[in-house]
């Protein structure tokens, strides 16, 4: 059984197409943008057996012709068996599969439960924080050694990777930060997408609604009108790092 904080049936920005989008309960992160700080606790959300999520997938089968599956949450790396039997069940179904997912799980001794997973994920999207371990460790709390050696696997395995970076005023804004995260993901054999995102404060409310301080406090979001900038500085660096 896998603890389900919800699902979400019609989404549309958590990969190709339309989604069956589940969200993981439990994260070991704790960004400090995090917009689901509901799911962060292991003890929450519901409980589902893999049959229970297909029966419902299968009922609305027709609007994910295009689409498919996401696993998203919290962190749905926490509960990896469950996850990998999803998957493979989904898979065995015909259904296209992507795993959103910020990789800090990962770990060589489990390399092969997480080869076995990455065999039935077609896309992986993976958030990279920050690229430098000191900021890495301010901003989530977690070292960032874990996201690339999973990052590494992913390309080793040949599975597509979708990179995405939140960028916060102040913080992972600058052109160096920037770059910097261009040349880490240069490594990453497979890397196809790049989705570079504006902070926001649309997580605030949870916050407030759990009786949880918000740790960037006042900050302004990203202007929405520099992404593209910040995009191409990214780009740069990709550059660099393969030459
Ligand atoms: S990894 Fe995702 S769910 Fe976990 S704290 Fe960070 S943003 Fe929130």
């Amino acid at each position: 059984m896998g603890k389900i904080h919800s699902i979400e049936t019609f989404g549309t920005v958590d990969g190709p197409g339309v989604r069956f989008v589940v969200f993981f309960q439990g994260c070991p992160m704790r960004c400090k943008f995090c917009h689901n700080p509901d799911t962060w606790k292991y003890d929450g959300g519901t409980e589902m057996s893999v049959e229970e999520i297909y029966e419902k997938f299968d009922r609305n089968r027709a609007f994910y012709k295009n689409g498919g599956i996401t696993a998203t949450g919290g962190e749905p790396l926490v509960q990896l068996e469950f996850l990998t039997e999803l998957f493979e069940c989904f898979k065995a179904n015909g259904v296209n599969t992507c795993l959103d997912t910020s990789g800090i799980c990962y770990t060589s001794e489990k390399r092969a439960e997480f080869e076995r997973l990455l065999k039935s994920v077609d896309l992986v999207m993976l958030d990279i924080k920050s690229p430098y371990a000191d900021g890495h460790k301010e901003l989530t709390g977690q070292d960032m050694g874990a996201v690339v050696e999973f990052a590494k696997l992913v390309s080793e395995m040949g599975t597509p990777l979708r990179i995405r970076h939140v960028v916060v005023p102040g913080i992972t804004d600058s052109e160096e930060s920037l770059m910097a995260v261009g040349k880490l993901i240069s490594q990453f054999r497979t890397l196809k997408e790049l989705e570079v995102l504006p902070y926001h404060k649309m997580g605030i409310k949870k916050y407030e609604e759990m009786g949880i301080s918000y740790p960037l406090g006042d900050l302004e979001p990203f202007d929405k009108e520099k992404v593209l900038w910040a995009r191409q500085k990214i780009i740069e660096g990709i550059k660099h790092g393969k030459d």
